[in-house]
Formats: C-alpha cells, structure tokens, sequence
C-alpha cells in the first residue's frame, strides 16, 4: 500500500473526520500507486489517518473513504451501497424517487445514484469511482434491481478530474422519460437532457412544506423547471399559480406535468427571465400570497460571491413587492457559498429596501435523502427560508 504524508499540522482537518486532501498539505507519495487508486494517509510523523482515492490528475489529491484500517475491495463498496440504500427505504415515504448516493454525505465521495422509479442515473465525479463503474454498476444492480442506468457524466466538474464528459445508458436502454411519484404528485423526469440528473431531488420536503402554506392563496413560482413547487401548491390547493422559467424545455415538461395531476386549469407558465418578469409584475398591479424563490446557484466560485449577493437581493426585493401583506416568501439558495446566515442578511436588506417587515418562520436544508456530512461545510450546498410579510 502507498503511503500519503501530510505536511506538518495539516492534519487536524483529517482526522476531525473530512474527507479531502489537497495536493498542497501533501509532504511526500511513498510506493507506487496509480491514479485512481488507494493509499493510505499519514501524518508527517508517520501516524495513520485513513484510507482512500487517490490521484495526481486533480487539485484534490486524496478523497478519503474510511477512517478505519479496512481493506477497500468490492465487499467494501456492497456494504457502504448497502447502508445508502437501506438508509433511504427507511426513512423515504410516499415516492419512488430518490438520492441513493449522496457522494461524501453517504461516505462514497465523487459518487451520485439518484432513482428515479425503475431507473438509476448514476454520476461517477471523482476518477477513484470512475474507473470502479462496472463494479458499482453491479452492486447498484444487485441492491435495487433496476429496469435501466442511465450514466450522467456531463457535469464540468469531470474535466477538473482529467475525466471526458459523456452519457448514456449503461443498461438496459429505454424511453428517457420516467415517471415518477413524490408524495401526493406525480411527474416526468427526464433523465438525458433534463437539468442535473432530471429533477432537483434536494427540494422535496421544502416543495411539501410550501404546499401546506398556500391553500385558496395566488401563488408565484419562480425559476419553476419543471413545476415541482408549483404543481405541488396546485395539488395543495392553492387558488392560482404562476410559474415562470426561462426553459422552454423545462417549461413544456412542466405545463405536461400539471396536466399529469389534473391542475392545469389552476397553473399559468411563463417563459420569461424571472428578473425582468418580476420587475414587470411590480410594475402592473399582479399581486400574490406567496412568492417561491429557487434560482440556480448565482455563486458557483468563492470569488463571484459579490455579484451573486447583489443578484439575490434583486430578486427578494422585487419578490417583496408584489407581495401582499400576510404573504409568505419562499426563499433558496443552492450555492453553498451562500448559505442560510447570508441569504438571511440578503433578505433583510431586500425588506429594509422594500419598506417590508418580514419574519423568519422557517429554516430548512436538503431533503434527507441529502445528508450533510458533519465534518464537511462543502455537503451543505441548499438553504431555503420560508418568511411571513406584512
Ligand atoms: N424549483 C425547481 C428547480 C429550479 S432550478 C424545482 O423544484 O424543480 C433553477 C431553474 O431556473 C432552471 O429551470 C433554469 O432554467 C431557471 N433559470 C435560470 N436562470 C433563470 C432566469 N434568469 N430567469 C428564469 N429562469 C431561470
């Protein structure tokens, strides 16, 4: 086994239970090792930390995948893919589509399994789980038995790995449309061209929690995709929704699936950019009882931080202005630069700026299916506010 020592006192990070290694802690690679695979790390004085990927390909050299002198072989894998996924049947009611793999927060790191019914759409981030597909193909195929796998590798973050982008179906080939069943909805996902691997998993139990907000109420959905925030404020009967989206790919799927729960009557989808649409519905006298917030990450680098903050702040403002008193912002960010205390202080000044008062009713995350590795800030990437307005 090769040996990876760190430089002196870069190891209290490790051993508090993270997961990476950068090329710069690194002191000196003792025995031969190829990218991709195991090492053992150790402290400058030789002391053993753990065990995992490794790669001189990447910034990110080492990714742990065990503080435990255990041997990494495919018995190692069945059981971490095992724990994922018995994890999630035990705590996943009412749906057929989940995160089974949630990289470093199910201590798999680069890894993602997302099931989508009777499909898995697989993405292997990290070269350590790349050149292990076939393996993890088989064990994800053992344990759930799906009817095809789909193979997302499109993400850009490959390239930073010295990986190719490219998907297909690794399995069983089928119509790239999946229907899926989430609570009390149904939807179509689409798993080759959709956006990440074909629905934003990470926001059911934030959708679930709005739907309860928004009975007989006019409802705003911004940044739709596909309608998931909406469709579940028409199902929770919510008197009018209006989606917008600046997809018209998302937005077909979308209009399909209201009309897949029979609410269609009750939603309106706009195709517009949601900063010129909300500046146009202040301006005219459209007002709601609840505005939902989900826009892509706006800073996706430490450094567009700036930028990103003055975007956010934009869209509150404005959200808040067409707000009607006694209305409910519902309020996201999925960069994990900007987390929940940042997008508090966004919205505060948006309400200062908007002569608003506003009151934080709600804190919420990812979905469980998501689950935060304690020892790692980087696995907590959504934050999602739910705040009343007078
Ligand atoms: N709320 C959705 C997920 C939203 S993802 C759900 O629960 O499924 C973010 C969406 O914002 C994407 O669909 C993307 O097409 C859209 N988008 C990005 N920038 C936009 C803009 N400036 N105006 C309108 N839509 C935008």
């Amino acid at each position: 086994m090769a040996n990876v020592f760190l430089k002196p006192g870069r190891e209290a990070r490790i051993a508090s239970g993270h997961l990476w290694v950068y090329a710069g802690e690194i002191a000196r690679v003792e025995g031969a090792v190829r990218d991709g695979g195991i090492v053992d790390v150790r402290t400058t004085r030789g002391k053993w930390l753990g065990r995992g990927f490794f790669t001189r390909r990447s910034a990110l050299s080492v990714r742990l995948l065990t503080h435990r002198p255990e041997e990494i072989n495919e018995a190692f894998f069945r059981r971490r893919l095992q724990n994922a996924w018995a994890y999630r049947q035990r705590m996943l009611v009412a749906t057929d589509a989940c995160r089974v793999v949630y990289g470093e927060g199910d201590l798999l790191p680069g890894l993602i399994v997302d099931r989508y019914a009777d499909v898995l759409v697989l993405q292997t981030l990290a070269l350590g789980m790349d050149v292990r597909k076939e393996m993890l193909l088989g064990i994800l195929t053992d344990l759930l038995q799906p009817e095809a796998v789909y193979e997302r590798n499109d993400p850009s973050v490959r390239t930073l790995e010295g990986l190719p982008r490219r998907s297909g179906w690794l399995a069983g080939e089928r119509d790239p449309l999946v229907e899926i069943r989430d609570g009390p909805a149904r939807f179509l996902v689409d798993v080759a061209t959709g956006q990440k691997t074909g629905f934003f998993l990470d926001q059911r139990d934030n959708r679930m929690a709005a739907a309860t907000l928004v009975k007989d109420l006019d409802v705003l959905d911004a940044f739709c995709y596909t309608g998931g925030f909406a469709v579940l404020a028409a199902l929770g009967g919510a008197k009018t929704v209006t989606a917008v989206d600046s997809s018209p790919e998302a937005l077909a799927l979308a209009r399909r699936n209201a009309e897949l729960n029979g609410v269609a009557g009750r939603c309106r989808f706009v195709e517009a950019n949601v900063f010129d649409e909300l500046r146009r519905l202040a301006d005219s006298s459209a007002r709601f009882d609840a505005v939902i917030l989900d826009p892509p990450p706006f800073a996706r680098t430490k450094d567009a931080l700036e930028r990103a903050l003055g975007g956010y702040k934009e869209i509150n403002l404005r959200a808040l202005k067409v707000l009607r008193s006694g209305g409910w912002l519902i309020t996201c960010s999925c960069s994990s630069h900007v987390g929940e205390t940042l997008l508090q202080q966004v919205v505060a000044a948006a309400a200062v700026d908007a002569k608003r008062e506003v009151r934080l009713v709600e804190t919420r995350g990812h979905a469980r299916d998501h689950p935060v590795h304690p020892a790692m800030p980087e696995t907590r990437y959504l934050s999602c506010l739910i705040l009343e307005v007078r």
